[in-house]
């Protein structure tokens, strides 16, 4: 999932990085690789990529992440549709 992006600078990921702990479960379980550690604290590389699964929350054991799970998919899957929508219309496709 490498390279996919959503929209950008809608993503809801917040990280409370002073009060991380340095575990590395976000880096382990973001499937697109939104977090990286620096010296022992979480950092977010590339929010426009984070699809608001919420497993870096979820595993988070100190609760620094928060995310607004499904939002981000469900406004990529909607804005795609329309997208899409717009470009048969425009071209007379169907
Ligand atoms: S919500 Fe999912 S995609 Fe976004 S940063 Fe967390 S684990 Fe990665
Ligand atoms: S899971 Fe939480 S405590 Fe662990 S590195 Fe990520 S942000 Fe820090």
């Amino acid at each position: 999932m490498h390279g996919f992006r959503y929209l950008e600078n809608v993503a809801t990921l917040e990280l409370d990085a002073p009060n991380c702990i340095g575990c590395g479960r976000c880096v382990e379980v973001c499937p697109h690789g939104v977090f990286t550690l620096n010296d022992a604290k979480a950092r977010i590389v590339d929010r426009d990529v984070c699809m608001e699964c919420g497993a870096c929350a979820r595993n988070c054991p100190v609760g620094v992440i928060s995310v607004d799970a499904g939002v981000g998919c469900a406004s990529g899957l909607i804005a795609e549709w329309l997208q899409e929508k717009n470009w048969r219309r425009s071209s007379g496709c169907c």
